[in-house]
């Protein structure tokens, strides 16, 4: 069967191209999809390519959010001062790949293909993100930690476009960390991703937290068990508290990994807290 190519030049001519027509595809950087093409995962019948639509090549904070375009690449989110300033995402998005990759992947197809092991996706989720949808049903919003259905699958329609992935602003005395276990430093999958946020009160002790893991479940996933217990604590009692207790939402799926995923995992949410602290303190 031939494919169609399309290139709207605008979101309102995507979403008409997604209404009027079955088993299309979205193509963003492609990294993902065109591997999914060549390796007859996929068979579409038409491949939308988005990256022609300049009304979502944006990034820009508000008083409450930052927001950015569904079509923006890391290597834009890494050269915006807005991303530098979060050092916990902009790790995760130095850990996508190589600047290859990283100059046409998209965030958008990081959480889209919903992978357990994406990087930039398990921080989004550590940011508490949202996911901006528009089809031709109008615009829907979903917080990213209720989008997954499970590995390789979203609750995205086949007609939806994210037009736009937000997450609240840091604050003041907030910080964010992020750490990655791999066996390379460079294009390899990871092994344990770990997300992280801590807010701080006046005295520096935490009164808010997120913890995100990734690589461990079918998709990533919200360490709420954790995040809890850091609530009151200063730096170094919240690093001895990861330290010595293991996530229990962390699945540790069976695989050749399981044991050496287990003895590192909590070393490694302990340092992201580590991270967060010290960007919340200022002192990174
Ligand atoms: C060599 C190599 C190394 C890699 N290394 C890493 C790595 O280290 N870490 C990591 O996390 N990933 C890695 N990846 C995977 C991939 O690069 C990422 O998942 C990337 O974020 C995908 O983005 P994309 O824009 O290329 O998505 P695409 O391939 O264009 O699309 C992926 C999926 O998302 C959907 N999609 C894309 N944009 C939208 C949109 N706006 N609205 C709705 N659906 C959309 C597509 O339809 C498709 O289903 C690697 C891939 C390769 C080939």
């Amino acid at each position: 069967m031939e494919t169609s190519f399309y290139h709207p030049t605008s979101l309102q001519d995507a979403i008409n191209i997604l209404g009027r027509n079955d088993n299309m595809v979205l193509v963003n950087g492609g990294s993902d999809v065109i591997l999914n093409i060549v390796a007859k995962k996929i068979d579409p019948a038409g491949l939308v390519y988005l990256r022609d639509i300049q009304e979502l090549n944006y990034i820009f904070e508000d008083d409450e959010y930052v927001h950015f375009g569904g079509n923006i690449t890391f290597r834009q989110m890494l050269a915006s001062p807005i991303c530098q300033r979060i050092g916990g995402l902009r790790k995760a998005i130095e850990a996508v790949g190589s600047p290859a990759i990283r100059a046409v992947a998209t965030p958008s197809g990081n959480i889209a293909t919903a992978a357990p092991a994406a990087d930039c996706a398990t921080m989004l989720l550590a940011l508490r993100a949202e996911v901006v949808l528009v089809s031709e049903d109008g615009e829907r919003i979903i917080p990213q930690n209720e989008i997954y259905l499970g590995a390789y699958k979203t609750k995205i329609k086949e007609n939806e476009i994210i037009k736009e992935i937000r997450f609240p602003k840091l604050k003041d005395r907030m910080g964010s960390g992020y750490v990655r276990i791999s066996r390379r430093k460079a294009q390899d999958i990871a092994k344990i991703i770990v997300g992280a946020t801590i807010s701080l009160d006046e005295q520096a002790r935490c009164n808010a937290a997120t913890i995100s893991l990734g690589a461990l479940n079918s998709t990533a996933v919200r360490a709420s068990s954790i995040e809890n217990q850091l609530i009151g604590l200063e730096q170094d009692e919240a690093i001895l508290y990861a330290e010595n207790n293991f996530p229990i939402e962390a699945g540790l799926r069976d695989s050749y990994f399981k044991e050496y995923k287990k003895n590192v995992l909590c070393d490694a949410v302990a340092q992201a807290i580590k991270m967060a602290f010290l960007e919340a303190k200022g002192d990174k």
